[in-house]
């Protein structure tokens, strides 16, 4: 990492300018002979630049921009910031929406995808374009922020669906906004009796770090509970400035979670994440997932296989602290939401016995307690703990809860077979209540 005075392009700039959020989202790098000059790229590289250009819009902090390594075209911090030639290149697997955001979406900058909670996207720019942005059908597009007006449709929405006990504020990034705008919509919902909690969802931390002042976290401090997930892909990224910027918002009482994705040539690779999260633990940030990266389209060169992530857990789980361990999740095509994906520690079943394995190979077996499982039930078969009635849930819980006895999608030739014959209601089969 350089400090920003070595770098020719800013070396007249004070420390004071440096250290204001304003002035390095007014001194994005959006150009890309300015971008060779920061970064050093080869010809090859700004031709590769000016192919993707022609699809998705480019913009860096300055801060963001000097931790890039000059000359070296593998640097993990150019690779996710620099435009290249392959997000030209969009495959038959690939989708525009590929989680179908816009599907789930009951009112504009709504998703309505789980029960109790909702996505509120409240902006579609950010100070720096992620080149593996999944979002990028909008984000970047221009740097817009949703008007008051789709702004109060969005509480509207949240406030007439009972439901919704927390709310993700995302964007593009909420953290673009003035203190003022971001009050506006945090306090808005905290005025919902039925939101439990505000989550906002911002790279701010790491891309631009100068945003987290101890006015705006003092701000966000008035309504909590407010947790924050941020973004961090790399140990490079992990620096005074973004621990600084971190360590504001935790004396805020904000809870801090990251959310990796798993990129081709830039965190694939066992020892690098285990840094990572060791790096993140150290500045008070929780790994809560990494992303198996979307069938976006454009993205091909960032994706990677799922053993490769598979690999990443089994060299993490058990070797270090439970707390360092993210979830990995396929967030599933069309809308399917986000599946955690595990090594296998479940070896087998007995009767009473379930035999499991731990990370060095050991095999054990647990012996379950010899007890009537219907003793948690009274006379009425609900729960004695709670006293409500586990046939409430839905999908796999469901069938465990006994509510059905499948799940079954409904556009078979068989189900299709018995609507031809009258015998539509043996649909029900798959879905009738016990
Ligand atoms: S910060 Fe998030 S929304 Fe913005 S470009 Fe990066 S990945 Fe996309």
């Amino acid at each position: 990492m350089r400090h920003w005075k070595e770098i020719p392009l800013f070396k007249d700039v004070t420390e004071e300018e440096w250290n204001d959020w304003r002035w390095q989202w007014g001194n994005r790098i959006e150009d890309v002979e300015v971008l060779a000059q920061v970064a050093g790229l080869s010809e090859e590289a700004v031709e590769g630049v000016k192919l993707a250009l022609s699809r998705v819009r480019m913009a860096i902090t300055p801060y963001y921009a000097s931790l890039i390594e000059y000359g070296n075209q593998s640097c993990p911090i150019r690779l996710q910031a620099v435009p290249r030639a392959q997000e030209a290149t969009v495959l038959p697997w690939e989708a525009f929406d590929p989680l179908a955001e816009d599907e789930d979406s009951p009112v504009p900058g709504i998703t309505h995808r789980y029960p109790d909670r909702v996505l509120f996207l409240v902006t579609e720019q950010c100070s720096m374009y992620c080149r593996h942005c999944t979002r990028r059908r909008v984000v970047g597009v221009t740097d817009r922020v949703a008007s008051t007006e789709k702004i109060d449709m969005g509480i509207e929405y949240v406030k007439s669906n009972k439901q919704i006990r927390d709310v993700l504020i995302s964007g593009g990034d909420p953290l673009t906004l003035s203190d003022d705008r971001i009050e506006y919509v945090v306090s808005r919902l905290r005025e919902i009796p039925h939101v439990e909690i505000i989550r906002i969802g911002s790279r701010a931390p790491v891309v631009m770090p100068q945003r987290i002042t101890k006015e705006l976290a003092s701000m966000l401090a008035k309504y909590h509970p407010v947790y924050l997930n941020t973004h961090f892909n790399h140990p490079r990224e992990v620096t005074p400035e973004s621990a600084r910027a971190c360590a504001i918002l935790a004396d805020a009482g904000i809870p801090l979670g990251n959310q990796s994705v798993l990129l081709r040539g830039i965190n694939n690779c066992p020892r690098v994440m285990k840094e990572l999260v060791h790096g993140l633990l150290k500045i008070r940030v929780r790994p809560y997932y990494i992303y198996q990266c979307d069938l976006t389209w454009g993205l091909e060169h960032f994706r990677t296989t799922v053993a490769e992530g598979l690999e990443i857990m089994e060299y993490l789980r058990g070797h270090t602290t439970g707390l360092a361990v993210p979830t990995y999740v396929i967030d599933a095509p069309g809308g399917g939401g986000k599946i955690p994906i595990a090594p296998n520690y479940l070896v087998s079943f007995g009767s009473n016995t379930v035999v499991v394995r731990n990370y060095e190979g050991v095999i054990s077996a647990y012996r379950e307690p010899e007890y009537d499982l219907s003793d948690n039930r009274d006379e009425d078969g609900k729960c004695k703990l709670c006293g409500g009635d586990h046939k409430d849930a839905v999908g796999v819980a469901g069938l465990i809860g006994g509510k059905q006895v499948s799940l079954a999608p409904r556009d078979t030739e068989r189900f299709k077979r018995r609507r031809v014959h009258g015998q539509e209601g043996l649909d029900e089969d798959a879905s009738r209540d016990k």
